[in-house]
């Protein structure tokens, strides 16, 4: 973790911001802490203009990714490719042909994931951001995650554009299908499984995710463009940005007038159209964040103490 601290920066592309944070951003500025090994992270340390722009903002959309969710030890789509499935494929795992030619592989491959990811709790930055929407009139959660780690933390409305690993449905009559309260119990490795029938219509029950080749849930997509092009500030946290229609949204909110921040650790192709790059872990950043804008302490978004990654500069 010391080699990714020492690389995160802030780089500020607002027009005429005259703060000092941004005019070194092009030498790398470290937001929360300048020295190697002091916990030292000053609140202040984010350009005061981002800070004014998430204090002052009537109407916030956080869009969350897939690297929110693996600061969680959730395994990124790519990643749940271990045991069983590291013979496979996930695109040719994640698609309704899929699911028609081996429901049994499919549904096992699905309940190893939803596994995986109730084992999982939710991180600092998923708690940071319920804890945003304390602070602002407006707050729209869209995530691309199919997880619950966002509703676990206590975000109460979640938009999830890729469906949820929590929400099965009959592939035949569309009914949702409910899950028993106990985790799944899957071996390490995976294994096929048959799929639950359907109680109205004896339809196979399939994942409530969105597959390769389907479009995303009418509802949830109109919901988040209509956020975006009505929000003052758009957040986009842990997501490549490179997948499209959820990619474009940072594009419709800033023609519509919006700010955009991106918090990512690595460079992505929304970079050259964020008002400001913060560079690093969600988790790290968003509570500090969160601090700066409202002075909360970071204490109240780790419950039970600071997790090791929060004193990671050592
Ligand atoms: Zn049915």
């Amino acid at each position: 973790m010391t080699s990714r601290f020492s690389r995160r920066w802030v780089s500020c592309t607002h027009n005429g911001c005259q703060n000092s944070a941004s005019q070194t951003a092009e030498h790398g500025v470290n937001p929360l802490s300048s020295t190697p090994g002091i916990d030292n992270r000053p609140a202040h340390a984010f350009p005061a203009a981002l800070v004014a722009a998430l204090r002052e903002a009537r109407h916030v959309v956080l869009l969350s990714g897939a690297g929110v969710s693996a600061e969680s030890g959730v395994p990124t789509f790519r990643d749940a490719m271990t045991g069983l499935w590291s013979r496979f494929d996930p695109a040719e795992l994640a698609t309704p042909e899929a699911f028609e030619r081996d429901p049994e592989l499919v549904w096992g491959w699905y309940e190893w994931r939803r596994m995986r990811a109730l084992q999982a709790q939710p991180n600092p930055a998923h708690l940071a951001i319920a804890g945003m929407s304390d602070h602002l009139p407006q707050l729209t959660l869209v995530t691309q995650n199919v997880d619950d780690l966002h509703e676990r933390a206590g975000s109460d409305t979640v938009i999830h554009l890729h469906g949820s690993l929590h929400q099965p449905r009959c592939a035949t009559c569309g009914r949702s299908h409910a899950f028993p309260d106990e985790m799944p119990n899957e071996p390490e490795g995976g294994r096929r499984l048959p799929p639950p029938r359907c109680t109205r219509c004896r339809g196979l029950i399939r994942p409530g995710v969105v597959w390769f080749g389907e479009s995303l849930p009418e509802g949830a997509f109109y919901q988040a463009q209509e956020a975006a092009e009505n929000c003052d500030l758009l957040i986009s946290v842990g997501t490549s940005s490179l997948v499209y229609p959820a990619a474009g949204l940072p594009h419709l909110a800033k023609a519509h007038g919006s700010q955009l921040i991106q918090i990512n650790p690595q460079p992505t192709n929304l970079d050259g159209h964020a008002t400001w790059n913060v560079v690093g872990a969600a988790g790290q950043i968003l509570p500090a964040l969160v601090a700066a804008a409202w002075g909360s302490t970071r204490a109240q978004y780790h419950p039970g103490g600071l997790p090791a990654c929060a004193d990671d500069s050592q």
